[in-house]
Formats: structure tokens, sequence, C-alpha cells
């Protein structure tokens, strides 16, 4: 028998968390009759800091059903709070599945990932296999951002974000990586083991508002480069290189041509080089100085999240 936990992780969601909850135990309990599953199987909810009803919708939950929560002391990301939940259920089960509490992901589909999982699957990734809820920009900024993340080496399954399902060995490897610079879907293809994928159609959000407003969609893409690839500050080396080399040859000529007597006042030269030189070394120290800015903040080892209550 396997214990199977829901990990949800949820901020602001009293809109759609009541419908949530009822849904995951349905088809939880359908799934207990069907798969060797522990009838303890669960519900973990994961509240990152909401200001709204979710903390008191979920309380109740707790006191009829299988649901257990973590609460955080204040909002750490979404990404943080896969990380409790999963943490926090390897403790007890088996193997874990991790869901968005706006059910955009079919949680019908957990029964082909667990089907995947009694073949010998360690870890089963949710890919939707379409893009259509999504608006223009979003569609095409995400494109580019999975063909920009490959070009530079990072190896990340086009389409999956945190709808997946996860042994409990696998959890246990991926709780290793302590990074604090968290892009979940970036290391879990690091991890090896027996991987499988369950195709899906993600449909709109059942209500609320996206917690992923453009700001922070971008800032989590730059962390996804950023944490994976030291390849822009290969760039800047090349450029670097090529903006020395440049240099030399443009004081051989100028040196040459004053020799010679030919003097040129070139104020357009001058003024491009100046520009288009300051503008790399800006861009360049930019660069530079994010990563220092992300090894700062590793060496810190500070806490990824603090949990104020825990409802087992
Ligand atoms: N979420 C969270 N903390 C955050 C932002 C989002 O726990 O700081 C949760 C949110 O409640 C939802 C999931 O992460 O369950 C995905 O967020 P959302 O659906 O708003 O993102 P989108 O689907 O619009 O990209
Ligand atoms: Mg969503």
């Amino acid at each position: 028998m396997k214990k199977l936990t829901i990990v949800v992780p949820a901020l602001n969601e009293e809109a759609v968390l009541p419908t949530t909850i009822q849904r995951l135990i349905r088809i939880e309990q359908k799934l207990i009759k069907k798969y060797p599953l522990d009838p303890q199987s669960n519900i973990l909810i994961v509240d990152d800091g909401s200001s709204d009803q979710t903390w008191n919708i979920i309380k109740q939950a707790h006191q009829t059903q299988p649901v257990c929560e973590l609460k955080f002391s204040r909002n750490f990301g979404h990404q943080n709070a896969l990380v409790a939940g999963m943490k926090t259920a390897s403790q007890t089960a088996d193997l874990v599945v991790t869901i968005d509490a706006d059910l955009q992901d079919d949680p019908e589909k957990i029964a082909e990932m667990l089907k995947q999982f009694f073949q010998g699957a360690e870890i089963v990734l949710g890919v939707r296999n379409n893009r259509d809820t999504d608006q223009w920009f979003k569609r095409t900024s995400s494109n580019c951002f999975y063909k920009l993340l490959n070009l530079i080496g990072v190896k990340l399954i086009p389409n999956h974000a945190d709808f997946r399902l996860m042994s409990k060995r696998a959890v246990l490897a991926f709780l290793a990586y302590q990074e604090r610079n968290l892009f979940i879907r970036g290391l879990i293809p690091l991890l090896g083991f027996k991987t499988a994928k369950v195709y899906y159609r993600r449909t709109p959000r059942l209500a609320g508002q996206s917690k992923y407003p453009l700001a922070k969609m971008l800032a989590f893409a730059w962390d996804g480069i950023t944490s994976f690839s030291i390849a822009p500050v290969k760039i800047i080396l090349f450029f670097g290189g090529l903006a020395s080399f440049l240099g030399i040859v443009m004081f051989l000529y100028s040196l040459i041509t004053k020799l010679l007597g030919l003097t040129i006042h070139g104020w357009s030269s001058l003024m491009i080089s100046i520009w288009v030189l300051g503008g790399l070394q800006m861009l360049s120290l930019g660069i530079l100085g994010e990563y220092l800015g992300k090894i700062t903040l590793e060496v810190k080892h500070r806490p990824r999240y603090l949990i104020e209550a825990y409802l087992k």
C-alpha cells in the first residue's frame, strides 16, 4: 500500500479552494479504490501567506476531511511553497503529486500518473498539449523562453510546469538541492530516475486572479536563466574580447595616421566608440552583478520559508 499526498500551494485562493478541495478528495477516493493506495492518502495545502479567507477555508476542511495544511508566516513564493509541501509530505507519503490550486491542470490525469508510477516511473511530468488558454503574449514569450534556455544548454521539458508526480525517493533527491534561487522545473531533469510524461489540456482558471502578473513572470524566467546557466557571462567574455581586439586595432590605426600626419578629427567615430563600449560595459557589469547577487543570496543560507502553523 502506497500513501499518496497531493500538495497544493495556495496564495489568496478563497474563490477556488472549496471546490478544489472537494474535487481532489473525490478523485483521491476514486483512486484509492482503483490502485493499491493507502486509505490514509491525503491532501496537503500550503498557505503561502494569504491575506484572504484561504486559511479559514483550509482549517475548516481539516476538521472533517483528510486535509493537512502548512501556513507560512508570510508570502515566500510558489516555488518555496512547493518545496515545503514536498518536504512535509515526504515524511509520511510514498508518493507526492503537486498541483496548482486553481485546477488549471487537469486533476483527472493523476490517475494516469499513478498508472505510470505503478509501472515503475519515479517521476511523472504533466505536460500541457495546448496553450490556447494563454494570451498571445504569454504564449510567444514562453516559447521564446524555452528556446533560449535550450540554446544556452538548460534542458527543460517544454510546456511542463509544476504539475507532477514524484516517488518519495525522487522527492528526497530533489530536496538535496539546497539552492535558494529556485526554479524547480529546471532541477527535475537533473535528478535522473525513470521519468514518464502525461499529456493534458490546460483549462482557464476556475475562479480568482492569476498570482503571476507579468513582472513576476519575467523575474521567474530571469531566475530560470541565471540559476542554471553562466552562458550570459560567457557571452560577455566573448564581446569583451572582441571589444578589446577592436580597441587595439583602433589604437594602432590612430597611431599610424598620426605619425603619417593624417590627423583625422573623427568626432563621430569617437562618439560611437564611447557609447558602444560604454553600453557594453554597463550591460556586462549588470549581468556580472546579477551573478554576484545570486552568490550573495546563496552564501547567506537563509531559510527558504518559515512555517507558522502545521495542521497534521
Ligand atoms: N502561488 C503561491 N504563491 C505565490 C504565487 C502563486 O502559492 O506567490 C500559487 C497559486 O495559489 C496557485 C499556483 O501557485 O495555486 C499557481 O499560480 P497561478 O495560478 O496564479 O499562476 P498562473 O497559472 O497564472 O501562471
Ligand atoms: Mg494558474
